[in-house]
C-alpha cells in the first residue's frame, strides 16, 4: 500500500491486489484506488485512477450515479483518465498509445459501443 494526494492536499491510499476482474488493471472507488500488483511500477495505471480519484473529489455524490448510469459522463470520464494516462509511463517506461487507449476505450466492459475513429476522436 502507499499514499498519494490529489489536489496537493486530498490523501489517497493505493492497495496492491489481484482481487479484481480479471479484465481490469485497476479501479477507483471512493476516493480509494486498487491497483493489479503486477501493475505497481505502472505509472500511467496510477495517474489513469487518480484522475477518477480526482472526478470524485470534484463531484462528491453525482461522480459514481453519473459515471454508472450516464454514458456519456462514463465516456468523459474514461477519456481524461486515459489522455493523463497516456502522457506518463507504463511499467515498462513507454507511455500508452493513442490506439492503445482507444482500444482500452472500446473494450467490452465499459460498453461504449464505440468504433476505432469514434474512441480516437474521443481522446484527442
Ligand atoms: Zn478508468
Amino acid at each position: 500500500m502507499q499514499w498519494r494526494s490529489v489536489y496537493r492536499v486530498i490523501p489517497v491510499p493505493i492497495f496492491y491486489t489481484d482481487e479484481m476482474a480479471d479484465d481490469v488493471g485497476g479501479y477507483a472507488w471512493l476516493g480509494a484506488v486498487w491497483i493489479r500488483a503486477r501493475y505497481a511500477n505502472d505509472e500511467g495505471l496510477h495517474q489513469h485512477e487518480l484522475e477518477h480519484v480526482r472526478q470524485f473529489w470534484t463531484l462528491p455524490i453525482a461522480h459514481g450515479l453519473l459515471y454508472k448510469f450516464v454514458r456519456r459522463y462514463r465516456l468523459w470520464s474514461e477519456a481524461a483518465a486515459y489522455k493523463i494516462q497516456m502522457k506518463f509511463p507504463n511499467g515498462n517506461g513507454v507511455p500508452l498509445t493513442l490506439v492503445g487507449a482507444a482500444t482500452h476505450l472500446r473494450s467490452k466492459r465499459y460498453r461504449f459501443g464505440l468504433t476505432v475513429e469514434q474512441a480516437m476522436e474521443a481522446l484527442t
